[in-house]
């Protein structure tokens, strides 16, 4: 056979990673309509019609699913009577496909990988580098794996070294309440099993990848016990009622994967990692021929849905003070209009270092909402890229000085809130509402304006001011401290089942 043209193995990788950031996997969307079709609770209907619609519309534009368009994973699988013509290092080919498709002109993507984790925490500016593993088969041609794994689902990964007889089914139902819905959920989980610690951690990542099977799974029967462990779990795990976005109803995830491998007498590790709303992965061979060709799929493929807001309230957020908060109770959904602030990690750890030292705020809060996102740079006439909602939870500490000394009275992101961050929202009067994670690039469509207010060397970590149409999103813990994603997952878990759970 031909070897394998550097050229050709960067260019395929860097069209892959295009690709999965508009396109979701087909069995993906398949899974996720019928979980929407069997659905009951409307929270939750409507969170994974949001995705749903979300998902069509970045496969028509081309622009990516998620804000958070992931740090960038490459397996391979190298045949050992594979030729290369190449000069670089895998590792530096990757990176270089990675960084194409990262700094695309007519998609660019968001660079999130930061440098000196534990110091500086500098953007490296194109996405690299990537983080490959390479395994050694038999053959003559190069299977690539290329996936885009979001910060959110990432920092919910779980690992333990059980004891050989705990239980562990036991033990995941012990970690996945206390995951919340900071992974956006419905997605799946994958379990890897046995070997070492870093071994099972690897089986499930490269699990992960495989198709979404659970239906056909249930509909022939399980052959074998990690099959009847994929079941119990799937049931199980769906029975707890966390439902999308943590809303509360009957699908959290759409299939579960288990990969095991044999251990040691004494051990049983076991990883956990989940998949989340903005699943991404693509599948390519090169064997010498060419470049990789990753065909479209039809758009057939996507159910035609209509977004329904004859519940929602629309609000004008210029005009709210903080004694108007009191009309909007958890589970509320509204459409925001008028202008809004942004700020997430970086931005709050630098306004309360200002507020610490006494120093004046580049930006004034009162009576303002802050809105927890990273945006991807716009393209043509985008006012911003795809920009859905980071993870609230990550703000927690920030949100005491916020509401004490500056004025704030509401803020937007994902998933739920600590215990001392409700606290405070309900000490303030203040509010907090969730928008859908993993539904960037329909959220963007309702930011009519952007501009930078402050910190702009911060990038996408900057604060800026969007002017926002109809905005949609949920009241997730009101003035009073009322908690949607207490009080929806409870509901649902009591008319699902009834199974003993650990609260987060
Ligand atoms: S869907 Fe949620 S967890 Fe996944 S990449 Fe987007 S924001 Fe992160």
């Amino acid at each position: 056979m031909a070897a394998i043209k550097q050229e050709d193995f960067i260019q395929s990788v860097a069209d892959a990673f295009q690709f999965i950031s508009y396109y979701h996997p087909v069995d993906y969307i398949r899974n996720l309509h019928d979980a929407y079709l069997r659905e009951q609770s409307p929270a939750a209907k409507d969170a994974m019609a949001q995705i749903l619609i979300n998902s069509r519309m970045a496969a028509e534009g081309h622009r990516p699913i998620c804000q958070d368009t992931g740090i960038a994973i490459a397996f391979l699988r190298v045949g050992m009577n594979v030729q290369w013509d190449v000069h670089m290092t895998i590792q530096e080919m990757v990176d270089e496909g990675v960084r194409r498709a990262y700094t695309h002109r007519d998609n660019p993507l968001r660079a999130s990988v930061l440098a000196d984790p534990d110091g500086k925490r500098v953007n490296t500016k194109d996405n690299t580098p990537a983080v490959v593993h390479v395994e050694l088969v038999p053959g003559h041609e190069v299977e690539v794996i290329v996936a885009a794994k979001g910060g959110g689902s990432e920092n919910k990964s779980k690992f333990a070294m059980l004891l050989p007889n705990d239980n562990i089914v036991d033990w995941v139902l012990s970690v996945v309440p206390t995951m919340g819905a900071d992974w956006c959920p419905p997605g799946l989980l994958s379990l890897g099993i046995g070997g070492t610690p870093e071994k099972a951690m690897l089986m499930a990542k490269w699990a992960m990848m495989d198709p979404i099977n659970m239906q056909e799974l249930l509909a022939r029967g399980p052959k074998t016990r990690a099959e009847d462990l994929r079941i119990a779990l799937y049931e199980k795990v769906n029975a707890l009622g966390i439902g999308a976005q943590g809303l509360g109803g009957l699908t959290t995830v759409l299939d579960v994967k288990v990969t095991e491998f044999p251990t040691h007498a004494a051990s049983k590790p076991v990883a956990l990692l989940p998949n989340c709303a903005a699943t991404r992965h693509a599948h390519f061979v090169l064997d010498g021929s060419g470049p990789a060709h990753l065909e479209p799929p039809s758009l057939d493929a996507w159910p035609k849905l209509a977004l329904d807001f004859s519940t929602s309230k629309r609000v004008n957020v210029d005009q709210l003070a903080k004694a108007d908060l009191s009309q909007f109770k958890a589970g509320d959904r509204l459409l925001l209009s008028g202008k809004i602030l942004t700020g997430r990690d970086a931005a709050h750890k630098r306004l309360v270092e200002m507020i610490e030292k006494g120093e004046d705020l580049p930006v004034d809060f009162a009576n303002r909402f802050i809105y927890y996102v990273g945006p991807v740079d716009p393209v043509r006439d985008e006012a911003v890229g795809p920009a859905g909602p980071t993870t609230s939870s990550r703000m927690d500490k920030f949100v005491e000085p916020m509401l004490a000394k500056t004025g704030l009275i509401g803020m937007i992101g994902k998933s739920e809130r600590g215990p001392a961050a409700t606290e405070s929202i309900r000490k303030h009067g203040a509010m907090y509402c969730i928008a859908v994670g993993g539904a960037a690039y329909l959220v963007s469509k309702a930011i009519r304006s952007s501009k930078v207010l402050a910190f702009p060397e911060l990038g996408m970590e900057a604060i800026y001011e969007f002017e926002v149409k109809d905005m949609p999103v949920t009241v997730a813990v009101d003035s009073q401290g009322g908690a949607v994603h207490k009080s929806g997952p409870a509901e649902w878990r009591a008319k699902i089942g009834k199974i003993p759970v650990v609260t987060a």
